[in-house]
């Protein structure tokens, strides 16, 4: 690629801050919730319209419980074929009617709303990228990816994702950028497990000793489960939700609980998950049972060569255009858990620089889109051509 188209495209992206922040609030203002699948949709829709409006032709990938996924496709023209993926979630934790609450608001250089900066800032930053490339022209093929359910840990999607960033020479996955500025490099992994206990109902007072307490059960299951937290190791086990009973003076007959894993490779997660779910299925007192109801899971992002050459070389595009970035390792887990997995070298938190994800203080620094979107694009070419 020429130098003239290399300018080009980083002129071009920073006049485009103003059209940003415009796609920004019309996203943040549609609830997409995890659950949400019309939410979730009507955010596609709105990219999806944006993205054939530049001449950018989009796939579907339809699901019929959670939101479709979306992708973009730019043609490349440098004879390279393995594309390279441009990541991001379009769903929210928040619930319906949150944006109405407390809709997109800018003060000085953060903007606010739900999913500001985790992660509807990430998704108007690639789609910034991608029509600069398909204006300019990009040396390799680009796939623009909308997923639909990270929040919960990508049922649909992951499938999706894996498809895509299997041949992929490289996936960015636009997680806001860290309140420091910084990348991210490692992630732990986290499974969510859903369990029940069920035992058999008495009256308290008239029947007790017939009775099988599920909450008993389970009590002694939870003490089990959290002391499979070691920090050292990097592992942590928590117990987030219970409910049981149904009466003060009834011995309950079901007990339900979610727990969350932690855990820092792919090594570890396997004798992790392996304890917790022997402890969740197991029969802790007689005549009670125990099951699993529902399991979903992250892969840890580990950091291999390849995926430090990716840091390197968005390192060196940041210096570029003045500025310096770092990367550093977080607790939390994302889609480019699954995209390092499979040996794709994989860069997480290329977004936005933001913070208090998943609360109602979570801001994004405004004037971040425009710079990230050119130190994304740089680092691209860098890629696609060395
Ligand atoms: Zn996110």
């Amino acid at each position: 690629m020429s130098t003239s188209a290399r300018t080009a495209i980083i002129e071009h992206l920073g006049r485009q801050h103003q059209a940003m922040i415009a796609l920004l609030s019309e996203l943040v203002n549609i609830d997409s919730g995890s659950y949400n699948k019309r939410g979730v949709d009507a955010v596609g829709d709105r990219l999806r319209t944006w993205l054939e409006a530049a001449g950018i032709p989009c796939e579907t990938i339809p699901d019929a419980t959670f939101g479709d996924c979306l992708a973009a496709r730019i043609t490349g023209t440098g004879g390279i074929n393995r594309p390279i993926v441009l990541m991001g979630h379009r769903d929210t934790v928040f619930p319906d009617g949150t944006a109405a609450q407390r809709p997109f608001r800018i003060d000085g250089n953060q903007a606010y709303g739900p999913g500001v900066a985790d992660m509807k800032a990430g998704l108007v930053m690639n789609t910034f990228v991608l029509e600069a490339f398909h204006r300019f022209g990009t040396p390799c093929p680009l796939t623009g990816l909308y997923t639909s359910d990270e929040e919960i840990a990508s049922p649909s999607s992951r499938p999706v994702i894996e498809a895509e960033a299997r041949d992929a020479g490289a996936v960015f996955n636009s997680e806001p950028g860290r309140p420091s500025g910084n990348l991210v490099s490692r992630r732990k992994g986290a499974a969510f497990i859903e369990f029940e206990v069920t035992g058999r109902a008495a009256h308290s007072g008239v029947a007790h000793a017939q009775g099988v307490s599920a909450i008993e059960a389970m009590a002694r299951k939870i003490q089990r489960l959290h002391r499979l937290t070691d920090y050292d190791l990097g592992t942590t086990v928590n117990v987030g939700l219970v409910q049981g009973g149904t009466a003060v003076n009834t011995v309950a007959a079901r007990a339900t609980a979610a727990v969350d894993v932690r855990f820092p490779t792919l090594n570890i997660m396997e004798k992790i998950l392996g304890d917790v779910r022997e402890i969740c299925r197991c029969c802790e007192l007689p005549d009670s049972e125990s099951r699993i109801l529902r399991e979903g899971k992250f892969l840890p992002l580990e950091q291999d060569e390849q995926s430090r050459q990716l840091l390197e070389a968005y390192g060196r595009s940041a210096v570029d255009l003045g500025f310096q970035v770092a990367a550093e390792a977080t607790g939390g887990s994302a889609d480019s858990g699954f995209t390092a997995a499979l040996g794709t070298p994989t860069l997480c938190g290329t977004g936005p620089v933001g913070g208090n994800a998943h609360r109602d203080d979570e801001w994004c620094r405004i004037d971040t889109i425009a710079p990230r979107a050119q130190a994304l694009a740089l680092t691209i070419l860098e890629v696609a051509n060395g």
